[in-house]
């Protein structure tokens, strides 16, 4: 099988002004990989993924997406996020749009579907997240688990080739969280490669085959999850750990 990196993040740095929120950041993502991103509030997670979705420009270093630059110019980023989607925590449906509507206007817009083959791809991705049956719902009609199925269901149907999730159960109430993780863990055992930031410990552990640890703008540790999970090497790591005990 071709395991040549989709994506190398090389020596990336962002500075907001004089802040710097991230520092030198390396890491590689294979096909199938689930890699979970972990680490305290402002260690600058999210800045990482929207580097990585060009929703933030890097000041340094490189993301290479199968072998290319894709910080630099020349890269459009609508083409590019068709290939590396990302789901938000807060959702981000269009509010005016029903779920197949929310479904098929990326596929109509950036990869210019006709509108059966975009309204038959919606459905069969609507159809993997369970959310089928409400088609004609707008959002906020439906829960917060509802909503981010769809969300999930909006991402796959561009058919990418990485997924970001930012945190997708942190705006859920308790009982929502389950039926997101398991819609993503059933990604995660098709082969799907996603790069998760997450609180879920136990998604990280049992999901994931990589985890990135971050503190202060830095990845701190990072390895397979027995690994940092089971015998972290750095006393921050066991730190942060130790708080999901
Ligand atoms: P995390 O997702 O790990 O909580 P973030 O990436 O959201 O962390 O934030 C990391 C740091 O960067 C925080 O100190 C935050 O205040 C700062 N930051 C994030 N986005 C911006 C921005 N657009 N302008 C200025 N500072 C920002
Ligand atoms: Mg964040």
């Amino acid at each position: 099988m071709d395991n040549q990196p989709i994506l190398e993040i090389r020596h990336l740095s962002k500075s907001f002004g004089k802040h710097q929120v991230l520092r030198d950041i390396d890491f590689t993502v294979r096909p199938g990989d689930v890699t979970s991103i972990i680490g305290s509030s402002g260690s600058g997670k999210s800045t990482l993924l929207r580097c990585i979705n060009l929703l933030e420009t890097p000041s340094q270093g490189e993301i290479r997406f199968h072998g290319r630059d894709v910080a630099g110019r020349g890269v459009n980023p609508s083409a590019y996020r068709s290939r590396v989607g990302m789901v938000f925590q807060s959702f981000n449906l269009f509010s005016n749009l029903n779920v197949l509507e929310n479904c098929m206007l990326g596929q109509r817009k950036v990869l210019r579907l006709g509108r059966e083959e975009a309204r038959a791809r919606a459905l069969r991705y609507l159809d993997q997240v369970g959310m089928a049956p409400y088609v004609d719902a707008r959002p906020r009609q439906l829960s917060g688990g509802q909503r981010q199925r769809v969300a999930i269901a909006r991402a796959l149907a561009m058919e990418p080739e990485v997924l970001l999730f930012d945190e997708p159960t942190s705006a859920l109430d308790p009982e929502m969280v389950g039926e997101v993780l398991s819609v993503m863990r059933e990604l995660a055992a098709g082969g799907m490669t996603m790069l998760v930031v997450t609180h879920e410990m136990a998604f990280a552990r049992d999901v994931s085959n990589q985890v990135v640890f971050m503190a202060d703008g830095v990845i701190c540790e990072s390895g397979a999850p027995e690994q940092v999970f089971s015998n972290p090497r750095q006393a921050r790591t066991r730190e942060f750990l130790s708080r999901f005990l």
